[in-house]
């Protein structure tokens, strides 16, 4: 037996199903990781395996970036946690305010769930409404008023998962991503809290807007008085250094962000308008707190990563390689008579097989699971390991050199050959 499948033995008796979180699980068992560097992960049989999961979005820089590794060794000498205000946390405050349009203020914390949790309350708070409308297929963490599907006809959501009170979730109304009509019914209709979507989506693989689609909501939103809230915990600081609100030119009213502000350390934050963002403990009266909120390390390794992202084109250089990569996938499939898509914006993409084109949660979900399966275990057998589920997103990062496209391509070839249509 080798150590991977002991040690899950072994996790499977004391955490459910062996994982710390349920994405990472996969048949027969998931692969326990020693140790990463740059586009490289090694799992405890030391097995080498090129990154495309890359922990789901943290690391566009790579995993143990010199420079951000160098920033965080240097801030945990100081100390990790003071309970108090430090200049690390003001600094990413800062920057973040500087770079992404919709940030007059920022309140740091701990996770993308919390950072939604918390946005999602300040705009009832701010507006004195309790329904909020989410897309369907969008995630915003494992929080009760996300953790719902869509109810019949005209009717709230229902609860998605055990546990969610079914009086939460009928606040939740669900519209269907690039059709702001059926967003306008719902708003007509519903005194609406907030709008909360991924203006990229990126939890059924990759869906992008349609020409005017996010410009079209912000107008109904301004018009119904509905607080708009992107969720770029994955598109912040990987869309652009202004995430997709600044690469699209559409300024929402509040923004969430996790993943890459953490710098591969916990982080979240939430931010907006300043008359939003006024309302907001202690200053005002909606209430949000952490004890690891504004940790001094994450953001100075989230820093570091910003810097470094920002300096020497770097954000153009790795759109410029995902889109060779992904340019090679889409004439392999055609060459293959493979049936299927695949999109990509900036640093992301997702392959879809069996449909068309993927412009919504809906046709997103009916990609062929079986063939996504394949194409897993053929990678993770030709040293490549993607994200195991086939609506999760391949990253790319600054790590990944010329000569891992060469061999990603050349993987992704060779699967499509193996299973020529
Ligand atoms: C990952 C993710 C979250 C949740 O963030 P966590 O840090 O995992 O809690 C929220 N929204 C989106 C869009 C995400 O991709």
């Amino acid at each position: 037996m080798d150590r991977s499948s002991e040690l899950y033995q072994r996790s499977s008796g004391v955490t459910p199903g062996g994982v710390s979180s349920p994405v990472r699980a996969f048949k027969p068992n998931p692969l326990f990781i020693d140790r990463a560097k740059g586009s490289r992960i090694w799992d405890v049989d030391g097995n080498e395996y090129i990154d495309l999961c890359m922990a789901y979005g943290p690391l566009v820089v790579g995993h143990a970036c010199p420079k951000v590794m160098d920033a965080a060794k240097e801030q945990i000498s100081k100390g990790t946690v003071y309970g108090a205000p430090s200049e690390p946390e003001l600094n990413l405050i800062e920057r973040i305010v500087k770079e992404v349009p919709s940030a007059d203020m920022v309140r740091l914390g701990c996770s993308g769930t919390e950072a939604t949790m918390h946005a999602i309350r300040v705009a009832r708070g701010v507006t004195g409404r309790d329904d909020i409308i989410k897309i369907n297929g969008g995630f915003h963490g494992a929080h009760d008023a996300a953790l719902v599907a869509a109810g019949s006809g005209s009717a709230g959501g229902v609860p998605s998962s055990k546990g969610v009170l079914s009086d939460v979730a009928k606040h939740t109304f669900t519209a269907e991503y690039n059709d702001s009509q059926s967003m306008n019914d719902i708003l007509d209709k519903h005194d609406v809290a907030c709008v909360i979507m991924e203006p990229v989506m990126g939890n059924v693989g990759v869906v992008t807007p349609e020409k005017g689609y996010l410009e079209e909501v912000r107008k109904i939103t301004s018009e119904h008085g509905t607080i708009l809230i992107f969720d770029e915990v994955i598109t912040g600081f990987r869309a652009s250094s202004g995430g997709a609100q600044k690469r699209y030119g559409v300024t929402p009213d509040m923004t969430t962000m996790g993943k890459i502000i953490g710098g591969g350390f916990a982080a979240g934050a939430f931010m907006g308008r300043k008359d939003i963002m006024e309302n907001v403990a202690p200053q005002g009266g909606v209430y949000v707190a952490g004890t690891f909120a504004g940790n001094p390390v994450s953001a100075t390794a989230g820093l570091a990563t910003i810097d470094l992202m920002c300096s020497n084109d770097n954000y153009n250089k790795l759109e410029k390689r995902t889109d060779s990569l992904v340019a090679t996938i889409r004439d392999s499939m055609i060459d293959n008579r493979i049936v299927g898509c695949v999109n990509s914006v900036a640093s992301m993409f997702s392959v879809f097989f069996g449909i068309e084109q993927a412009t919504n949660g809906s046709e997103a979900m009916r990609a062929d699971r079986e063939m996504f399966d394949m194409l897993f275990r053929y990678m993770l057998s030709n040293g490549v390991y993607l994200p195991p589920s086939a609506m999760e997103v391949n990253f790319m990062s600054l790590a990944h050199s010329e000569g891992d496209i060469a061999v990603l391509e050349d993987k992704f070839k060779g699967f499509f050959e193996s299973v020529k249509g």
